[in-house]
């Protein structure tokens, strides 16, 4: 409850951020409109530019502010209210153009006010930037190098906006609505300066030192860390962290990795990652009393948050870590509620902390459902896809009263959720977590 009020409120403030600046200008000394059409296009244009704008507080990982959403689905609203503000932005210039044919030389930077350029150049800098994004795993595109461009792109474009708004002047025409643009401007900045500085030296001052580093089955290994000089954080089971080796925290080389340990124990932290590309394969070369910094709690992918008489909880490969670190807490405390995973891996030997679920198993009331894709001869488990029949073989009986929570790649937690919910599961009780923020 306390979070649903907290995500009221949290959306509330959004739309009011957004709204305000629109409403704010129309105020008291309100300039004459110029027909319904330039009105309109005036006004996707500046609630365009305050999305714009409030998108940097959405992506600034505010704990409080993320926390009742989590923010994985913070981001995903950052990805498709983006669309919106660019179909505003590009509407605005549109609108007018259609309007009034006589405004088309105005588009000739050798003609055009310069408020005007700035204006075109802002909205060419979020095409490029929403488009990098939409098609980057398309083009290629290096997560590091695209992160950088992201950045530097949403400043150039929001600031050529800003000077546009200005510029143009028609609906500014107060010196304090001027002052309002100004102050949307310096807030962005701060919150830059907050996300590359203020934050990374936070991090820098309450280091992490690796004590050991483990191999694990399926190419992963597990980093155990310890607070150096600091009380560390809590957590909810479940939830990960963005965890930076190598560098210091202001190169912003940071990776997002659940939480593989219990919420219960305060005195480490343990991380299990599977190799895959330039920053995981590197994972095995950690040395033990190495330095680390980790920027945690987010997510909202946790039992803590589910009232249930017992969980169901179904993952394909590393998608294990969120899930195991909910078993070692349910563990640790002493929880006898009945509980099954379903976890699907390409073969036996492979099985990310097999040894772990099955010493978990001693612990609680615990039935684990392996599947494996590439079975072994004399293997007589389930094996292939986690298909709706097979779901429905190990579900419970008192199945639509638990709570189901899905880690893996991201077809198969698709699959799994149609699967569920045509094994009669209510939406309400599916809950995903995807590996994939961007
Ligand atoms: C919420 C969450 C929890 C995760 N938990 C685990 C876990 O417990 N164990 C595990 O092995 N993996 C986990 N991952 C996946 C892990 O973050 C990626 O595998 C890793 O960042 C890939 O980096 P790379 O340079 O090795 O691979 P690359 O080949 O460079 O990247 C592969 C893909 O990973 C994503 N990615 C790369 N770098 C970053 C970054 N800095 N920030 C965000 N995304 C990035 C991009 O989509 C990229 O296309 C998790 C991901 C998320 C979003």
């Amino acid at each position: 409850m306390n979070y649903i009020v907290r995500g009221i409120f949290w959306i509330g403030l959004y739309l009011l951020l957004v709204l305000a600046p629109l409403f704010v200008l129309l105020l008291v000394p309100a300039p004459p409109g110029t027909g319904f059409v330039n009105d309109l296009s005036l006004a996707l244009g500046f609630a365009g530019a305050a999305m714009m704008a409030v998108m940097f507080v959405l992506t600034a990982r505010f704990k409080r502010a993320t926390a009742p959403f989590g923010i994985d689905l913070i981001y995903y609203f950052h990805r498709q209210i983006a669309l919106v503000a660019v179909l505003f932005v590009v509407a605005h210039p549109v609108l007018l153009l259609v309007n009034d044919p006589g405004l088309w030389p105005y588009l000739h930077p050798a003609v055009s006010p310069l408020y005007l350029d700035a204006g075109i150049g802002s909205l060419l800098a979020l095409l490029a930037l929403v488009g990098a994004s939409l098609w980057r795993k398309r083009f290629g595109i290096h997560y590091d190098g695209w992160r950088l461009w992201h950045l530097i792109l949403a400043i150039v474009s929001l600031a050529l906006a800003i000077y546009h708004v200005r510029g143009f002047g028609y609906y500014v025409n107060m010196p304090w609505k001027h002052g309002l643009w100004t102050l949307i401007a310096l807030s962005c900045l701060l919150i830059v300066l907050y996300v590359r500085l203020l934050k990374p030296a936070q991090l820098l001052r309450h280091p992490y030192r690796v004590t050991a580093v483990e191999q694990e089955r399926g190419d992963a290994w597990t980093l155990t860390l310890r607070p150096e000089g600091h009380a560390g954080f809590t957590f909810e089971p479940g939830q990960f962290a963005w965890l930076t080796l190598w560098h210091s925290p202001f190169a912003l080389k940071e990776h997002p990795f659940s939480l593989a340990s219990s919420a219960e124990e305060r005195q480490q932290i343990r991380f299990t990652i599977k190799e895959l590309g330039d920053f995981t394969r590197r994972i095995g070369t950690v040395q033990p009393d190495q330095l680390a910094y980790v920027d945690a709690p987010y997510g909202a992918f946790s039992i803590d948050r589910l009232q249930a008489p017992g969980y169901v909880f179904i993952a394909g490969g590393i998608g294990i870590v969120p899930i195991i670190s909910m078993l070692r807490t349910l563990a640790d405390r002493r929880d006898r509620r009945p509980l099954t995973l379903i976890y699907g891996y390409s073969s036996w030997e492979r099985l990310t902390l097999r040894e772990d679920l099955e010493a978990l198993q001693q612990r609680l009331q615990l039935k684990v459902v392996y599947v494996l894709g590439e079975p072994h001869a004399g293997w007589t488990g389930e094996t292939g896809m986690l298909t709706t029949e097979l779901l429905a073989r190990h579900l419970p009986p008192e199945k639509t009263e638990l709570d189901y929570l899905i880690c893996g790649p991201v077809p198969m937690i698709h699959a799994v959720e149609r699967s569920l919910s045509a094994c009669g599961i209510s939406l309400m009780k599916i809950h995903s977590e995807l590996f994939d923020l961007v």
